[in-house]
């Protein structure tokens, strides 16, 4: 099932990649950054295309990241009361498909909930300015007094955008505030806000002017500390001149063999459909001898025959030979369905796994590593939360 998953991922066949994409009507704010990486990546994120790729099992940080979004919007629509107790939820039901099974509360960091927790206490306030729920799904825009509120659905036919700004709300001076709630940092190491959130806020921006007419509008990133965007006349001409060549690049209903979109590089390493990709599958062992400098470090994923299975304390190690020709070792592999030794001489493929030597060089290369783990080995040892493995598709 695509984005979700399913409880047998783990002994499932690698799943089939799609032959082509078609090319969306519309693209989504939030994914406009990574429009000038792989464009496989990019058209797949979008509703055309979600359903034809099973996504890898999400990092608990990007599920925390959700959870935390819509309790958010129900802060502000519904009042910190019912957010807490969706938050709450959210954090302390097993996520479906983990295997052994685990919470949001077992693999993020307490402080980091805590933080999360205080943030919604303090959206409170919020809730008594009338604000408006999102538009019903299936309306294509707003009404035209639904100018602000939280998850308001936003589009623009020229712009080809379509999307939900968190939070928009008119300040007493008659200012349009438009705020995207993030988890994590919003800046680079020079402190400069990531110029794929500045494109996002200012499509929100380019798609409210369009809607609304001229507006005094300030954007704002909300991480727990705000972060205000400067926002020009001249910024807007230049996020709609990127917003623009984008689509011309991107015609919209074309169908378009998946090989030609792909761009494998460093976009592979967060990828969500690395498992479907064919061009990833046939590329990446090319890398591992040596991964070039522009590239890794990659996703920690290997693939290979299985050469020896031993079982220990219910925990499998599996030895192969990966499909570099280089002899690998998974250790602490959960027991999972249709283990055991009948695997020697299988392909296996695994996703997401952990490992301690991860981007370190050796004799003047860095190849990607041979020894990886999925469970943790003792206390403050590193589990792989989103691992996945497959087996052979035939
Ligand atoms: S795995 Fe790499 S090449 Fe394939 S779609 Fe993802 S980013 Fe693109």
């Amino acid at each position: 099932m695509a984005g979700q998953r399913s409880l047998d991922v783990l002994v499932n066949r690698l799943p089939l990649p799609p032959a082509s994409v078609a090319v969306p009507e519309y693209f989504s704010p939030s994914m406009l950054g990574s429009a000038a990486g792989c464009q496989l990546k990019f058209i797949s994120a979008s509703t055309e295309n979600r359903e034809k790729f099973e996504e890898l099992p999400r990092d608990p940080a990007a599920v925390l990241g959700t959870s935390f979004h819509k309790a958010m919007e129900t802060c502000v629509t519904d009042g910190t009361e019912a957010a807490i107790e969706a938050f709450e939820l959210a954090i302390l039901t097993p996520i479906p498909g983990s295997d052994p099974p685990f919470t949001l509360s077992d693999a993020i960091e307490k402080k980091t909930i805590r933080k999360l927790y205080r943030r919604l206490a303090a959206t409170q306030a919020l809730g008594s300015q009338g604000l408006a729920k999102s538009t019903p799904t299936g309306l294509r825009g707003p009404p035209e007094s639904l100018r602000f509120g939280a998850e308001l659905r936003l589009e623009s036919a020229t712009l080809r955008l379509r999307g939900s700004a968190d939070l928009i709300a008119e300040e007493p001076d008659g200012t349009v505030t438009i705020t995207d709630y993030k988890t994590g940092g919003v800046t680079d190491r020079e402190g400069k806000i990531w110029e794929s959130y500045r494109l996002q806020l200012f499509a929100y921006a380019l798609m409210y002017i369009e809607r609304f007419g001229p507006a005094e509008i300030e954007l704002r990133l909300d991480n727990g500390r705000v972060h205000p965007i400067h926002c020009t006349e001249r910024d807007l001409q230049e996020a709609r001149r990127t917003i623009t060549e984008i689509g011309l690049r991107l015609p919209p209903h074309d169908t378009v063999n998946i090989t030609e979109l792909a761009e494998p590089g460093t976009d592979c390493r967060n990828c969500s459909i690395r498992s479907n990709c064919v061009v990833y599958l046939s590329v990446a062992p090319t890398w591992w001898p040596d991964v070039p400098p522009d590239v890794g470090p990659l996703a920690l994923d290997t693939w290979g025959v299985v050469e020896q299975v031993m079982l220990m304390n219910d925990k499998y190690m599996l030895s192969m030979e990966d499909d570099a020709g280089r002899k690998v070792r998974v250790e602490q592999t959960a027991k999972h369905p249709g283990f055991g030794a009948d695997l020697i001489g299988q392909r296996l493929w695994f996703f997401g796994l952990a490992s301690d030597v991860w981007g370190q060089s050796l004799q003047g290369k860095r190849p990607h590593p041979r020894f990886f783990h999925e469970l943790s080995r003792g206390p403050g040892d590193s589990r792989a939360w989103s691992a996945a493995v497959y087996r052979r598709s035939d």
